[in-house]
């Protein structure tokens, strides 16, 4: 359930306990910055410094949601930077006051960066604004500042997935309910991929390549208003409701003393992916999914049993856990969670069965409301 965005992305650094890491399309940037940077008749080294200032102003937002987020008990799994912005993963889902707080902590920061700037800059005498091109420490400055306001301004769009699109949200569902607000949210965050993705190609009819870095945010702002009303859906339709209606009963198993053989003709006889090695009786022991025997079936005899090759930590729960709990989990690193009672197996849980779940939920809700009369 990684979004796109996390998988390709590369380490950089480690800050608080939180890993930051850098989207491929960054290299998009740099190319963009070196051809810009003769036109400009801008000093290689200063626009480089400005490009720094502007990343670092990036991670410091990023960390400002991260942070506060941390404040009300949610980790960050990951902070991603892309060419357009940086993306902190949290591993929680805020709501009311926690979503506005931490929503609104990543621009403030970029408002006070640009307060400090504004103020150094008139406390040394020196302009605060300026369009020319980055010939020295003071220009490169007004760069830095300009961008913070940009990244202030932007970022306070009334848009999904943009920040300010999740103050309207925690906003509005006050009074007119979670639903509401999410569709009104997404709805304008669409609108702006659209517009700009128009503006995208304003250039190319005036005869000059169009703007790629313009279409790149139209297509992460359309992806990123996409997932976030779908998964804030999701989130209605699982409120309140606990793993043993979303689990599936119907699942192979695999015995601790089953071999590698055995397990693979069992892969190729379904279309489970993660299978649980149950003990004698009943109990899951391990874990086995399809990379794992793939990647043994090359290197391992046949007949060794899967008690030596298994991952002997599988995760588990109970079937009065919390879906959100649950979805948490699917959305970080478990692939399966097996649902046990008295440590006996009941059932699993993927990612694809609980899409799956909501989705009969959905209709289910839609049938019952009456909406979907012949
Ligand atoms: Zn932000």
């Amino acid at each position: 359930m990684r979004p796109l965005i996390g998988r390709l992305a590369f380490p950089m650094f480690n800050l608080f306990g939180i890993q930051v890491r850098v989207h491929f399309t960054f290299v998009l940037l740099l190319v963009w910055i070196a051809v810009l940077a003769p036109e400009m008749e801008s000093n290689a080294g200063l626009l480089g410094l400005v490009v720094v200032g502007l990343l670092a102003s990036v991670i410091v937002h990023e960390f400002g949601h991260a942070l506060t987020a941390r404040r009300y008990g949610i980790e960050t799994r990951e902070i991603v930077l892309t060419p357009i912005g940086g993306v902190a993963r949290l591993d929680g889902y805020p709501q009311g006051r926690a979503e506005l707080a931490i929503a609104a902590a990543g621009p403030l920061l970029n408002l006070g960066l640009a307060i400090v700037l504004f103020c150094g800059l008139v406390l040394a005498g020196l302009p605060p604004w300026g369009a020319g091109p980055v010939v020295d420490l003071p220009s490169a400055l007004q760069w830095l500042l300009f961008g913070n306001v940009c990244l202030f301004l932007l970022n306070l769009l009334p848009a999904f997935p943009l920040d300010g699109g999740r103050i309207l949200r925690s906003a509005l569902s006050s009074f007119l309910g979670q639903e509401r607000a999410t569709r009104i949210a997404t709805r304008l965050g669409m609108l702006l991929a659209a517009l700009l993705g128009l503006a995208a190609f304003v250039p190319w009819t005036l005869g000059v390549p169009f703007n790629l870095i313009l279409l790149l945010t139209a297509f992460f702002v359309l992806m990123g208003a996409t997932r976030e009303s779908s998964l804030v859906r999701m989130l209605q339709v699982l409120q309140g409701r606990r793993a043993g209606e979303a689990m599936m009963t119907r699942c192979e198993r695999l015995a601790p003393q089953d071999t590698i053989e055995w397990a693979v003709r069992l892969l190729l006889s379904t279309t489970q992916r993660q299978f649980p090695v149950v003990d004698g009786w009943g109990r899951v022991a391990g874990e086995v999914d399809r990379q794992r025997l793939l990647d043994l079936v090359a290197r391992c005899p046949g007949e060794t049993p899967l008690l030596e090759l298994m991952n002997r930590e599988p995760l588990t729960v109970t079937e009065d856990c919390d879906l959100l709990e649950v979805l948490r989990q699917l959305q970080g690193s478990a692939r399966a969670l097996w649902v046990v009672r008295d440590q006996e197996l009941r059932g699993m849980l993927t990612a694809d069965g609980l899409s799956q779940f909501v989705e009969v939920c959905k209709r289910l809700r839609h049938r019952d409301s009456g909406a979907a009369r012949p």
